[in-house]
């Protein structure tokens, strides 16, 4: 699957990066409240241009953007 160049350099971000322009969230975000002492939240995001999904985490221990291909 082809990505735009936005969501090449989305892939890249580090913590805390912020959403390119087209992606837009998809459904409400997820919130665990495990073993962690604060817990953590993952949202959903789709590229309006490509179709790219994303999935930002605020875990830690965690990735910040992690890309799905296909
Ligand atoms: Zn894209």
């Amino acid at each position: 699957m082809e990505i735009c160049a936005l969501c090449e350099d989305q892939s890249k971000k580090a913590r805390n990066g912020k959403p390119h322009e087209y992606l837009q969230k998809v459904d409400a975000p997820r919130v665990f409240k495990g073993l962690k002492p604060r817990g953590f939240e993952e949202q959903d995001y789709q590229c309006q241009t490509c179709r790219a999904k994303f999935t930002n985490s605020t875990d830690k221990n965690d990735l910040s953007w992690t890309l799905w291909q296909g």
